[in-house]
């Protein structure tokens, strides 16, 4: 059954695949958009809610998120993510299939999908493996997971070491028409890093992940791509030459684009030497690929002002508590993302580097568009996936109180600004902050 009709009265309507800006209603009618605009008539029964002094957004969409289901309970849940991505303001998100076992056969990306319908609002999307187990040697059914519903294939957690394996899944993409999400690494240059390769790393005694294999790999794929075809998506990238790398690509007019995360586009490597937990370093920081410099943050933030980097995506990378309450080389690679993801990124906003509405788009109708996914606006008619918050609340991050079962993030008792109050999903209260928003 649908609620009643629901009124978001007097928020900044922010819309930007139609250019729509300014102070408005949306009204919502079984589960759609049905108007938005001033002095607009409520039906009977309406409910309404003030979001005065908030920005009213389509519902963030996120390319890239780890759901640990099946086989890591203990890190995160289908319900628990999905109840985490809500309160980051994301109403569809996309599922890496690096699960246990990984989700490269078609009856496991439809387990998760029903499972994910069965018990949240929000809509998930399965990215199915590229290649059989995710061991990079031979090609999983792609034709069968495409129609079991992937969209698109990855192998992220690894890259697709066999450039041959890597040839043919783009030619087998580009036949299906979806695009291949890259973790790109070469794994010898990578092999025993954990975090970036530099002075930092030389003074902890850390074994580097340097730039170069990263850059390595993207520079590979994108000669298989102008020999291919097809359609390449570089998940989190992280430095300023893979930057440089995509934009002449681009200017090529090679069929690629990329994302990068909140934590690429707001920290660097400095963090990884704060003392935490007993030891000389933040084990909260290690991440793949890992922080990297301010010139190579100052590189991502312009590539995604100047729509090089297409959108941003979470890398949402949820683990138990014992994950990081070790030694930093043991420590598991991943940060729990969603909830505070609208809050750093909107620090780009503050700080000057991009306009709201740009980074509305690439939190919204800039992925939806890449993945092919039918969300990412507030025009009349589309699924009621509307994610309001207050560009100006300021909170404190309290990891503890996650909603995520990951409470890994270095971000945990840092103040930050901005605030997701409500997160509707096809019309559904996905989430409601429960301090900020009355009625
Ligand atoms: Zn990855």
């Amino acid at each position: 059954m649908m609620p009643p009709p629901l009124a978001l009265a007097g928020g900044r309507v922010m819309d930007p695949a139609r250019g729509f800006d300014r102070v408005a209603d949306v009204l919502i009618i079984d589960g759609c958009i049905a108007a938005v605009g001033q002095g607009l008539g409520y039906p009977d029964g309406a409910r309404v809610i003030d979001v005065a002094g908030c920005v009213v957004a389509p519902g963030f969409v996120d390319l890239h998120c780890h759901l640990r289901e099946p086989g890591q309970d203990h890190k995160e849940t289908l319900r628990s993510g999905l109840a985490a991505a809500a309160a980051g303001g994301f109403t569809t998100v996309c599922c890496m299939p690096n699960t246990v076992p990984p989700l490269d056969v078609p009856e496991r990306v439809r387990l998760v999908r029903e499972r994910a319908a069965a018990v949240s609002p929000v809509c998930l999307h399965v990215i199915a493996a590229i290649s059989a187990g995710q061991q990079g040697a031979r090609l999983a059914p792609l034709r069968e997971l495409a129609t079991a519903g992937a969209v698109p294939f990855s192998d992220d957690g690894r890259p697709v070491w066999n450039a041959t394996v890597m040839r043919e899944a783009l030619r087998t993409a580009a036949s299906l028409g979806l695009p291949l999400s890259v973790h790109e690494e070469d794994p010898q240059l990578a092999a025993g890093g954990v975090m970036n390769a530099g002075a930092t790393a030389a003074r902890l005694g850390l074994r580097g992940l340097p730039a170069a294999a990263e850059e390595a790999m993207i520079a590979r794929d994108l000669a298989l791509l102008a020999a291919e075809g097809g359609r390449l998506h570089i998940a989190h990238v992280s430095t300023r030459g893979a930057v440089a790398l995509l934009r002449d690509a681009r200017t090529r007019g090679l069929a690629v684009s990329a994302e990068a995360t909140p934590h690429h586009l707001t920290l660097t490597e400095d963090l990884v030497a704060r003392p935490w937990n007993g030891r000389p370093y933040d084990t909260r920081t290690k991440v793949n690929p890992p922080l990297r410099t301010p010139a190579d943050v100052a590189a991502l933030v312009a590539g995604l002002a100047d729509g090089t980097i297409a959108t941003i995506a979470t890398d949402h990378a949820p683990h138990a508590a014992a994950d990081k309450r070790c030694p930093y080389e043991e420590a598991a690679f991943g940060i729990s993302l969603f909830e505070t993801a609208l809050a750093s990124v909107l620090s780009l906003v503050q700080g000057g580097h991009l306009g709201l509405a740009a980074l509305i788009e690439r939190l919204t109708s800039g992925p939806a568009r890449l993945f092919g996914l039918d969300v990412g606006t507030l025009a009349p008619g589309a699924r009621a996936d509307v994610t309001v918050f207050d560009p100006d609340a300021q909170w404190t991050v309290r990891a503890a109180s996650f909603l995520s079962r990951g409470h890994n993030t270095p971000l945990d008792g840092a103040t930050v600004r901005g605030r997701v109050v409500l997160t509707l999903a096809g019309g559904r209260e996905a989430y409601r902050q429960p301090t900020v928003l009355q009625g």
